[in-house]
């Protein structure tokens, strides 16, 4: 098979709360990304296809090469094969960010932490995925408890005065504790900076079981908080370093995945 123009590699990422999809051109550049705000389940891996399809009509006529991962990795298939999370969202980040040493990765249902070598191999790994503590799950709750958008909930961290604690790990707790204080007239931004301190406490003993190394990069879809960022900079001393597209970098790695093993088919 030879390089020709009119070939694309496609990441799909189908977590637990939402599905994803970069698209890449023949040089390997990214040419296009979507998402929808709902995983495993459904039609939202074609929801997203037919987006893309109307954006870049090209792609109806090309080739397209796909590689699937996250946790709804097996239901995509037509996918060339699939790959773990883990593996992608290192070579992902490690893609847009080469000398990343510690990736924490905060989704929907579960949370991540992976330590590369200066040569972006993963050296060691370690993931919660028994508790909604300290996922995006965990946030999904508070957000609908206290009426504010997911997406609104790091501007309101910024306007907090004070930090209440948040003492209850299991979700269902912290929930009737966050009533309490609402309850008591606590400030809406001071209850929801004690719910990101929450999340990012969990996130960083987690972190603390591989060691944490410079540089530090957050992904996942509660990377977008601004909130979270702050927390959890502060419960490991550390800048975090946030990617431009932090939802996407599994999808990322699953699309440079099925990029490079093209190409090595094709001896390239
Ligand atoms: P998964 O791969 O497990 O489906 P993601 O990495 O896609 O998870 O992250 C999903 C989580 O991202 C949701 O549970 C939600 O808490 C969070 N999220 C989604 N959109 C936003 C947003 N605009 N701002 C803050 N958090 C968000």
């Amino acid at each position: 098979m030879s390089k020709t123009d009119d070939i694309y590699f496609c990441g799909i990422d189908i977590g637990s709360s939402a599905t994803k999809i970069v698209l890449l051109n023949c040089q390997g550049d990214i040419l296009d990304m979507e998402a929808i705000q709902q995983g495993v389940g459904g039609d939202n891996e074609e929801e997203i296809m037919q987006c893309l399809r109307s954006r870049h009509p090209e792609i109806c006529t090309g080739e397209l090469v796909r590689v699937s991962t996250g946790y709804g990795r097996l239901r995509c298939k037509e996918a060339m094969f699939q790959k773990s999370e883990i593996t992608c969202h290192a070579k992902g980040v490690t893609h847009l960010i080469p000398d990343v040493r510690t990736i924490i990765d905060i989704g929907g249902q579960d949370s991540k932490v992976i330590r590369v070598s200066g040569k972006g191999n993963i050296e060691e790994f370690v993931m919660n995925d028994k508790c909604a503590a300290g996922t995006g799950r965990f946030l999904d709750v508070m957000s609908h408890v206290l009426g504010v958008a997911l997406s609104d909930m790091g501007g309101a961290d910024a306007e907090a005065d004070r930090i209440v604690k948040i003492s209850n790990t299991c979700t269902v707790f912290a929930e009737s504790e966050v009533i309490s204080y609402l309850s008591q007239n606590e400030k809406v931004e001071n209850v929801i900076a004690g719910i990101h301190s929450s999340v990012a406490s969990k996130a960083a003993s987690l972190a603390k079981r591989v060691s944490v190394t410079d540089k530090v990069v957050l992904t996942g879809g509660v990377a977008q908080n601004k909130g979270i960022v702050r927390a959890l900079s502060e419960e490991l001393k550390r800048k975090i370093i946030v990617p431009q597209i932090p939802q996407f970098t599994g999808a990322l790695g699953a699309a440079i995945y099925a990029y490079e093993k093209f190409y090595e088919k094709s001896d390239l």
